[in-house]
């Protein structure tokens, strides 16, 4: 008989931005989740921020595949149409990079794309199922401008379109993600410039005009010009998971405007809301301010490995990293500082050190001093309660504690929960937060050193057969001097390793 997938006995919560409220999480169809995670703008290194925010959401992916589901997990790449300052005017991030740099605009945005992809690697992030790009899909998004055009929620003003969001304000709600209000965001706005084509400040464009400068343009019923911003995550979440669908994330700083207006975007053109869980993740600070290019309040991925950089004291294997971030939970605020990530890394080691050390326990046959099955439970509770992984690592510490006791003696294990208590961790640690056992990595290399160091043997036991003294003296002089000792018996050449 098969067995039934966890998702059916556990019970999961997600705090959903759009009511403020943790809620029982029930996917639209039974056993599949659509999710769609905001990607990056390729026009820069991708910083520890925007790093923090894909682990986060990495965190989400896994869980919710530990639990069974099956899961189309769609992160674009944007590629165009994201303009200086996060706004309707100004050049688009890519191209300005081009031009700076005196590249193409897709040159610019291969090479941030591979940056991007070798970084969250280096972080064990599971790639999403479908990462589409925004110029992939221009033809998508000039449908849902026509639709939304048809539908009397935009119009076309010299070239460009226009949501027009007060239209739009009469039948549905616009502000309801960010909790604002159309008649306060009219009341605090400023008159709008004489030369703008939108009839209202409040309104945000679908379709730009090119200017004749602006390289990156194609053909458009409307003009040659380029999509709004907010409209490729509209095109692309349709495309790819349908107008309705599971879970949409992406970082705080998001909310507005970009997703609220997605739920616009969504809602003008298919009459329904996109989304049924908004999922939003937190900031990561430096000294307490939000880590940022643009303010220099920043360190890269690549300074904080290879420890060039001026805020910590050493380097950190990117599993430490992603430790730490784990450490806290995903809507709660992280500041980043040398002290917290040394706490991490005492924490990390003495978990993956547990592991080793569950591998050579007596087993008796009655378990004393802890409930097995009740912290398993415990573990998953935690999980489901919005996804806690600060209160998942304080339980395998719990665990951690009870392995050392009962290594002391001072505690007993049975066989069966030894097993467990073994598949639990293991589950935890490596499948749901990530992490990667640096211990056995450099187990991984030792083998491979071996693998050298007999290859050098069996080439000095050819070198004597030939009675080439020579080359035989010198392979073990020099492996001398490394600190590697060849001992010779009768029964053949073994090493030892200072
Ligand atoms: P961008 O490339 O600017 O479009 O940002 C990519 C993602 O990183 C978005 O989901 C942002 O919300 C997120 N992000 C930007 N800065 C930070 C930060 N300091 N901490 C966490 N997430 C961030
Ligand atoms: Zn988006």
């Amino acid at each position: 008989m098969a067995v039934a997938p966890l998702y059916k006995t556990q019970e999961l919560k997600i705090y959903n931005s759009i009511s403020g409220q943790k809620e029982t999480f029930t996917p639209i169809t039974d056993g599949n989740i659509g999710m769609y995670v905001c990607g990056p703008t390729v026009y820069s290194n991708v910083h520890l921020g925007n790093c923090r925010t894909f682990i986060s959401f990495d965190l989400v992916f896994r869980y919710l595949k530990h639990l069974g589901y099956k899961v189309r997990y769609v992160r674009n790449i944007t590629d165009a149409g994201h303009l200086e300052n996060d706004a309707d005017d100004g050049e688009d991030k890519v191209a300005k990079k081009a031009r700076l740099e005196q590249l193409e605009p897709m040159e610019i945005v291969q090479r941030y794309t591979l940056d991007f992809h070798s970084v969250m690697n280096n972080f064990n992030t599971i790639p999403p199922s479908i990462e589409p790009t925004a110029t992939g899909h221009i033809v998508e998004q000039i449908e849902i401008i026509k639709t939304i055009i048809d539908n009397g929620f935009a119009y076309v003003s010299n070239g460009s379109v226009y949501f027009d969001v007060q239209k739009f304000n009469e039948t549905n709600d616009y502000g309801k993600l960010s909790g604002r209000n159309l008649e306060d965001m009219i009341a605090n706005t400023r008159e709008l410039a004489a030369q703008s084509d939108k009839k209202n400040p409040q309104d945000f464009a679908l379709w730009k005009k090119a200017e004749p400068q602006h390289i990156m343009r194609w053909p458009s019923p409307w003009s040659d010009g380029f999509p709004g911003w907010h409209l490729e995550c509209t095109a692309m979440s349709t495309k790819y998971l349908g107008e309705r669908f599971d879970i949409h994330g992406g970082g705080m700083d998001l909310k507005f405007p970009h997703h609220e207006c997605e739920i616009a975007q969504g809602e003008a053109a298919c009459g329904q809301t996109p989304v049924n869980y908004w999922m939003h993740a937190n900031m990561l600070t430096l000294n307490g301010k939000k880590m940022s290019k643009s303010t220099g309040n920043t360190i890269s991925p690549a300074e904080l490995f290879t420890g060039e950089n001026n805020i910590l004291d050493k380097p950190f294997h990117p599993s430490i990293v992603r430790f730490f971030m784990m450490q806290a939970h995903y809507r709660s605020i992280l500041d980043f500082s040398n002290e917290a990530l040394e706490a991490s890394e005492k924490g990390f080691y003495r978990l993956m050190d547990s592991l080793k050390t569950l591998k050579g326990l007596d087993t008796q046959s009655k378990t004393e001093g802890f409930d097995v099955t009740k912290w398993k439970e415990e573990c998953y509770s935690s999980m489901n309660d919005d996804f806690n992984s600060p209160i998942l690592i304080a339980k395998l510490f719990e665990a951690v504690k009870f392995i050392n006791t009962v290594k002391e003696q001072k505690a007993t294990i049975t066989p069966e929960d030894l097993l467990t208590l073994s598949e639990t961790l293991q589950g935890f640690i490596f499948d749901v937060l990530g992490l990667v056992n640096i211990h056995e990595t450099s187990a991984d290399t030792s083998d491979k050193l071996s693998g050298v160091v007999e290859l050098l043997i069996n080439l000095r036991a050819e070198a004597r057969a030939n009675k080439d003294f020579a080359t035989s003296d010198k392979i073990r002089d020099e492996l001398h001097a490394m600190g590697i000792q060849l001992k010779d018996s009768r029964e053949g050449t073994t090493f030892s390793v200072n």
